[in-house]
């Protein structure tokens, strides 16, 4: 069945085949905490004979969301910490995060925001809230990229988009605007010329990270609209979580890996699954995670070559845990921020 709308509720996976109806009532209980959406794109790519299927797993409600462990967060990466205003982010001194949106076409079951997105989530920035969090970026010169994340900011109508882009090309000491966006792959007609137009409303350089987890996602559709945000000028960055079940094989991350370069998208961060609420049954441990970046080297090119990478809960930002993350006393990780602090992680 081909859905002509997004699914966004248990009784709508149910119509359409993605749950069994003795299931409806767990997914329910997961429905009242977390947010559902899948557009029908995402819907297409499902194999429904295919009961572990790796499109599935990342957008199908599963009961196992509804069991956290207790080193799960419910900001595992540490926002709010680093929030002075609100939808800003500012963890490290050149850049900081704009999140204007908290809606995304899709709601990832694995999500490291999950407890801010979705329609009960932390909503969209007022006019005001904006006015405040561009008065933040345009005191402080030392700001030179800003991230627009959320949320997935492509979710914005174009007019929106270049109302925000004008904004920020008020702002002289922002050179770099970056987006994080799943919209290329899974809503991909939203890249049009009115989306394109808007986008270049800055003049700043803009650069655009995907978000990707399976090569089955970079489809003819899908890469067209790459290649027309390519084509238009903005350099284009991978992001890809590492997750149980989807994606944990060197051959299909390899796969990835190289339809992202055949794409013109330059292979970014392989983020090692956050310790968010209801995530357990999607992560794996660093090592496991060591061993699969391991076999990509020298399997495939070095254009290929993913950073892995782990975001240390409390906020104190990303740690390269390639080959130098140790394994400690009492079976936990110690890694180090960039500042040089030392942090104990959990092996899942
Ligand atoms: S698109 Fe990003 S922010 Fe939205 S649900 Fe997925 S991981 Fe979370």
């Amino acid at each position: 069945m081909t859905a002509v709308r997004s699914l966004k509720t248990p009784e709508d996976l149910a119509a359409a085949g993605l749950i069994e109806p003795q299931k409806l009532d767990g997914i329910r209980a997961v429905a009242d905490r977390y947010a559902i959406a899948l557009t029908p794109t995402v819907v297409s790519l499902i194999d429904r004979a295919d009961r572990q299927d790796p499109i599935a797993r990342q957008f199908v409600p599963d009961p196992a969301e509804l069991l956290t462990t207790p080193q799960e967060r419910a900001d595992p990466i540490g926002d709010q910490a680093h929030s002075p205003v609100k939808g800003i982010v500012h963890r490290y001194p050149d850049r900081v995060l704009l999140k204007a949106v908290h809606i995304c076409p899709v709601y990832c079951r694995f999500c490291f925001r999950r407890e801010m997105v979705g329609p009960q989530g932390d909503g969209t920035l007022s006019p005001e809230e904006l006015s405040a969090a561009f008065g933040y970026i345009r005191e402080r010169p030392e700001i030179w990229e800003v991230i627009l994340t959320g949320g997935d900011p492509l979710v914005l109508s174009p007019r929106r988009l270049a109302a925000m882009m004008r904004g920020l090309a008020e702002i002289p000491h922002v050179k770099i605007v970056r987006f994080h966006t799943r919209v290329p792959v899974v809503e991909p007609d939203r890249i049009d010329a009115a989306m394109i137009a808007a986008l270049k409303e800055s003049g700043k350089v803009v650069y655009i990270a995907l978000h990707a987890n399976h090569p089955r996602e970079m489809t003819g559709t899908a890469r067209t609209a790459c290649a027309r945000l390519v084509d238009a000028g903005f350099p284009m960055l991978s992001q890809t979580v590492l997750l149980r079940g989807v994606n944990d094989d060197p051959a299909v991350l390899g796969d990835l890996m190289r339809a992202f370069v055949e794409t013109r998208i330059k292979p970014y961060y392989l983020h090692h699954p956050d310790l968010a609420p209801g995530t357990g049954h999607f992560r794996l441990d660093i090592a496991e995670g060591q061993k699969i970046v391991s076999a990509l080297r020298g399997t495939i090119s070095g254009l290929c070559q993913p950073t892995y990478v782990l975001d240390i809960p409390g906020g104190h930002g990303k740690a390269v845990i390639g080959e130098s993350a140790v394994r400690g006393e009492g079976g936990c990780y110690s890694v180090s921020d960039f500042r040089g602090g030392e942090h104990a992680y959990p092996p899942k």
